[in-house]
């Protein structure tokens, strides 16, 4: 080998990088391509050295064809190749500090490595980085992206979350000044998620710059797993430890990880003395949490708990109609009702039945009527299929304590021209029956009495307490 292949490959790298510096963003660049280095080597091989294992395996699965293509691009005419190798395969070396990339690169803090979900402020300047090897936090699966349309203004409040949302929203304009940790807690499906991540984007709009990091706790288990295994700790802490807000989501998940609990104990103090905010979410409290050490447990409580609870029924339907109108689908009240009612305690489901109404219609070219809805469901909902006209006319006399025989007969006294309205209101809601069918099965009324009662109960259901509490306890009696 002679010196002057050794300068022609030099100078060939230097040109590689210059390339890959305008093609990959800078993110990847600091990462990865600042730590490689042109080895000694023979004429037309140019060997790239990695620090370690792990980023030679990441390298050639992600960037080799980059790397491949750029050096085709500006030596079409030699025959130079690429090889990548460990720089030296016999220990875990010392690589260089991720240079930060020349000025008109904008330069991401350790904490925005990841391409992936994390919400990420682009324009920190990296902190010299001492530690031994190549950034972490690229180790975040990709798979996780932030969802810019979880916010505030997306989600809607009733009884049963005000107080979470309330809280989420002051954090969210005052990070690190009001409640810390803010610890959200609820049932799967209620939530959690779409506020933790709300408070990301809101601060976020508020504050370009915020180092803003969202994980999931299987992230940050990961991260760990991976900092111990190659000897990164330093500098997964520092990724942690440099941010301004810390979102963790089910946090449930670090129960009987040692390691990860005292990880986290140590990242919170560092983040909270610093008064920096950590939000985290679970679906148990912390007390709850199996195999939780008590001085983790100790720090959630030094904030503020905050929990979910499954929406009422206006929350329900209010949530239908907002994603109704989010996604341009034509949702009557009648069929917001008849999702609303049926799914009681997971709001993801309550999506996941509009969209299946809503696709259905679009694919068959109808428009979501409620007889749609209700085929569409009647496989899926609980209830719905096993349920008959008769079956509801006696657990509705029943339960006000009246007989059946009045309730298909013709009294109008209230006591009774009530419940039979509610019969035909359930029969309509919960069984596939006909508004004909309907009023034959309350003793023979015309098919516009049915639809009467149906329209007249549905509208006062939204402001009648009583009502609704009547209407309640009967469909948990009768799906149950
Ligand atoms: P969790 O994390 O508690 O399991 P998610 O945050 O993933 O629940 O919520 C499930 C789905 O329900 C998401 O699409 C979310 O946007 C939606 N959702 C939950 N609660 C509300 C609400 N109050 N308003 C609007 N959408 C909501
Ligand atoms: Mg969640």
């Amino acid at each position: 080998m002679t010196a002057k292949v050794q300068d022609t490959n030099q100078v060939a790298w230097e040109q590689l990088k210059e390339a890959l510096r305008n093609r990959l963003n800078a993110a990847a660049y600091a990462t990865w391509v600042s730590q490689m280095v042109c080895l000694k080597d023979e004429d037309q091989q140019l060997r790239v050295g990695l620090p370690d294992t792990f980023s030679l395996d990441w390298v050639s699965n992600h960037y080799k064809h980059v790397l491949d293509e750029e050096l085709a691009k500006f030596a079409p005419d030699t025959e130079l190749t690429l090889h990548l190798t460990q720089s030296d395969p016999d220990a875990q070396p010392a690589p260089k500090p991720a240079k930060a990339p020349k000025k008109r690169v904008k330069t991401p803090s350790p904490a925005t490595v990841s391409t992936a979900g994390p919400i990420v402020a682009q324009n920190h300047p990296p902190k010299p980085q001492r530690q031994k090897a190549a950034p972490i936090a690229v180790e975040v699966p990709e798979q996780l992206p932030v969802h810019q349309q979880y916010t505030f203004d997306g989600f809607v409040t009733g009884p049963s979350n005000q107080i979470a949302c309330a809280a989420a929203l002051a954090v969210s304009e005052n990070p690190g000044m009001v409640y810390n940790p803010l610890f959200v807690f609820g049932p799967v499906g209620l939530g959690k998620t779409h506020l933790i991540q709300a408070i990301g984007n809101t601060i976020r709009k508020a504050n370009p710059d915020a180092r803003i990091r969202y994980q999931t706790t299987e992230q940050f288990v990961n991260d760990v797993v991976q900092g111990i295994r190659f000897e990164r700790m330093d500098q997964l802490r520092a990724t942690y430890r440099q941010c301004d807000v810390l979102l963790i989501d089910d946090i449930q998940f670090i129960a009987g990880k040692e390691a990860c609990q005292a990880e986290f104990f140590h990242t919170f103090n560092a983040l909270y003395e610093a008064r920096k905010q950590v939000v985290v979410t679970s679906d148990k409290l912390p007390h709850e949490i199996k195999d939780l050490e008590d001085r983790v447990k100790s720090r959630f409580q030094w904030g503020l708990i905050v929990d979910l609870q499954p929406p009422e029924l206006e929350t329900r339907i209010a949530i239908l109609n907002k994603k109704a109108e989010q996604d341009n689908i034509e949702l009557s009240n009648e069929v917001a009702m008849f999702i609303a009612q049926s799914v009681r305690s997971n709001v993801r489901e309550l999506e996941g039945y509009l969209i299946r109404v809503s696709a259905y219609a679009s694919l068959t070219n109808q428009p979501v009527s409620l007889e749609l809805a209700k085929s569409v469901l009647k496989d899926v909902m609980p209830g719905t299929s096993t349920l008959t006209c008769d079956g509801i006319v006696k657990a509705v006399a029943k339960h006000f304590d009246i007989k059946v025989a009045d309730l298909k007969g013709s009294k109008r006294a209230r006591a009774i021209a009530i419940p039979r309205q509610i019969s035909m209101y359930l029969c309509r809601t919960h069984t596939q029956a006909s508004y004909p069918e309907i009023g034959k099965a309350l003793g023979g009324k015309d098919h516009t009495t049915a639809l009467n009662a149906f329209n007249r109960i549905t509208e006062r259901l939204k402001s009648e307490n009583d009502l609704r509490k009547h209407v309640d306890d009967l469909e948990s009696l009768l799906l149950s």
